[in-house]
Formats: C-alpha cells, structure tokens, sequence
C-alpha cells in the first residue's frame, strides 16, 4: 500500500485538509523540539513552548504545571456533549544523538529518541485545528500535554492526581512506531502494553582466596544459581496461556580471577499484562532469591518495584477506533498487531477512564528511519504526524459532531 492511499482521509470530515494545510509548521515544532529536548522531569523549556503556541492558536483555557511540567488545555464545543482527552508526551531520553540530521539535537546526552517530539507537534497541530472548529463541537476536548513518560514514577498519575480527567468520558493516544511501516496503524483489543516492574537484588556472600572455596560463600556461584532458577518462574509457575518476562540484565561482582567474590548485584526486569501473574511473579521471584541464597548460605537482599502497570485497551472504544479508522482511512492498513513487552504509562489513564492506545507506523527505510526507539541513530517518518493527527481528528469528529457516523457508535456499545 502507498502512503498517499493512506493520507486520503475521509472526505466528509474537511478538517483533516486543514491538518494538511499546517503540516509544515508540524515539522517546525517537532525539529525545534528535537534540537532542544529535556529529560523527565526537567521539561520546562518544552512545556513553555507548548504554552505559547496553545495561545497563540486563541486557545485560552489552559492550566500549566500539572502534576509537574504538564499541561492541560481545553476547547469548549458550541453544544453540550461529552468530553474527549487527547494526550501526548514530551519528554527525551539520556542518550547521545548518533544521526546526521540537520535538526539534530544541541543538548549533548540528550535526545528525543522515543519520537515524542512528533507527539507534541501532532497534538498542537490538532489543537490548532479542533479550536478553529470548536463551534461544531458538541462536548469538549482536553488536550493532555504530558512529562516524564519515560521515567516512573511518571507524568501521567501525577497529572491524573492533579485532575486532568476531571469530567472525561473518554481518552485517546497513540505512539508512533518505527517499528511498523508509515501508512501503518496498529490497534490492539485488551492488554496491549505490559505492566514493567524493576528488580533489584543483592547477594551477601564471603570473601575468600580463590584456592579455598571451603572457608568462603561465592557470591558468583550462588548468584549464577539464582539467575538459572528465575528463569523457571515463567516456565513452571506462570500460566502458559498467559505472558511474563523475566530478564537479569545486570550482574556484577567480583574483583579479580584468584578471589572468591564477597557480594553480587543483579538488576533486571519483569513484564506481565495480568495483574494475579504480576503478584505470582513478584512472590516467586523473592522466595527463590532467598531460599536459593540460604540453601548456600549467603543473605539475600530483594527490591522489587513496580513500574507502570499494563495498557489496557477497552473493548468499545477500541472496536469504535477499528471502525473509525477504516472508514477515516481508504486502505486497509488498520491491523490488529500483537501485545507489545514494552511499558507505557498511558496504562494509568485508561485504569481511570474508558479510552483506547494504537500505534501510528513511523519506519521508512528510505529515510533510515527504522531504527528501534531508544536507538542513538533513532528517527521516524514526518508524515506519521498527518497520520495520527487525522486519526485523533476523525475519533473527536466521531464522538463530538452529529455528522459523525452514528452507526459505527450504536454498533460499538452493542
Ligand atoms: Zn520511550
Ligand atoms: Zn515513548
């Protein structure tokens, strides 16, 4: 399929060739935002210039400072109905940019290698748009301009505690992808993210000469153990029909080949989508750690933190989305993609408020734009912004406008 076919979108809906019309001040914003990106957390330079340009399109219904740099703005319909949250975020990653583009980032250490520099321009954009249209709205839309994705605690339950759901029936995000092709969209019924938990552990051994293993405890030898028989979490005590990941991607110790190590640190990761298999997890993980350890006499020490728990996509709103984005959309590119091992804290929106997450395909090899998210040489194909910003233009249009199709809505809640 052709990204052309694609960027075809409904012709009933005229504000999607508005969206095309300010495509290039999309592509200004995300380049300005790339060169200058900020890390969790220290995001006030971005989220001043969110501010600006919310007020410079007459939006003036804007609160800052939600729950940390965030930023929540609403557009007020015409005519009651109800209110849809779009959200995007904006933070960057502690990474030294590796590409050679002209907008390359001038922070060293520091770079927008997840694309949420294309979030925030595609939601300005759309911003821009809907208030140029809000007399025809029926409801309201809250623009959710979110920090810290990246980082947990995270942005989204601080802005949640902070009341940006306050009188939402719906809300809506997507990340662009790399890994799928432009012209792409990816939506997925149920847990789509996993829920990523950290792992922490510390093994007390005692140190000893090398040659004399009899009057010492191995941290090596029993950490080795321990690794191998995390391993059996997922294999023996999970469920097979349902995922977990357990990963040490950490572990040091030792100081030299004759000496029998005192200590061993590993750290490592566990991904689940089911909440009981979270909790199994975490309870096996700890007693094999200790019991393993105490088997060889070394004292264990075990911090295990939950991260972000999983996306849950609802079923509604997604079957709503499937439908709306093949009728927005002329090819058949709207795939149902598997769950993804990755986290995301969008998971925290949609435990609060009914809504839905898809991915929006970025890769284009022609403009080596297919590195993974997170990669030093990461970029992404522009036109993902047009893309997603239709998207959310045509699920507002869908919820907020009576010319919305009203079949596809009825259908979905049946
Ligand atoms: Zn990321
Ligand atoms: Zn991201």
């Amino acid at each position: 399929m052709t990204v052309n076919a694609i960027e075809k979108a409904a012709v009933e809906i005229p504000w999607m060739n508005e969206l095309e019309s300010i495509y290039d001040s999309m592509v200004e914003w995300r380049r300005y935002l790339h060169q200058y990106p900020e890390l969790s957390y220290e995001e006030s330079k971005t989220s001043a210039f969110i501010e600006d340009k919310l007020k410079s399109f007459g939006i003036t219904d804007i609160r800052t400072n939600v729950g940390g740099f965030g930023i929540v703005a609403v557009i007020h319909g015409g005519k009651p109905g109800k209110t849809v949250a779009l959200r995007a975020d904006f933070d960057a990653l502690p990474i030294d940019e590796e590409t050679d583009v002209p907008y390359k980032s001038k922070v060293p250490g520091v770079m927008h290698a997840c694309g949420h520099d294309g979030h925030t321009a595609t939601l300005l954009g759309v911003a821009k748009v809907l208030y140029h249209h809000r007399k025809e709205l029926a409801g309201n839309v809250v623009l959710i301009h979110q920090p810290a994705e990246e980082n947990p605690p995270g942005g989204a339950q601080a802005m949640i505690k902070d009341g940006c759901l306050e009188g939402v029936d719906v809300v809506l995000g997507t990340h662009l992808w790399s890994a799928l092709p432009i012209g792409t969209i990816g939506y997925h019924k149920g847990y789509f993210m996993a829920a990523s938990d950290y792992i922490n552990i510390k093994i007390q051994g005692k140190g000893g000469h090398g040659s004399a293993p009899q009057y010492s405890i191995d941290a090596v030898a029993v950490a080795s153990q321990v690794v191998n028989q995390l391993q059996l979490i997922v294999s023996r005590e999970v469920d097979p029909q349902k995922a977990a990941v357990v990963t040490i991607g950490k572990f040091q110790a030792g100081v030299a080949h004759n000496v029998i190590a005192d200590t061993a640190f590993l750290e490592g990761t566990v991904r689940t989508f089911d909440e009981t298999v979270r909790q199994k997890v975490k309870t096996e993980l700890t007693n094999i750690v200790e019991k393993v350890c105490s088997a060889f006499h070394a004292e264990a020490t075990v911090e295990y933190r939950f991260g972000y728990p999983a996306v849950y996509n609802h079923e509604k709103e997604t079957a709503l989305f499937k439908k709306t984005m093949d009728r927005t959309f002329e090819d058949k590119t709207i795939v149902e993609i598997a769950p993804q091992m990755g986290g995301e804290d969008f998971s925290y929106y949609l435990k609060e408020v009914p809504g839905t997450f898809w991915f929006t395909g970025a890769g284009n090899p022609d403009l080596e734009a297919d590195y993974p998210h997170h990669h030093p040489k990461f970029n992404f194909d522009e036109r993902v912004m047009l893309i997603a910003g239709k998207a959310f233009l045509s699920m507002v249009h869908q919820y907020l406008c009576s010319s919305g199709d009203k079949r596809l809505t009825e259908e979905s809640n049946g």
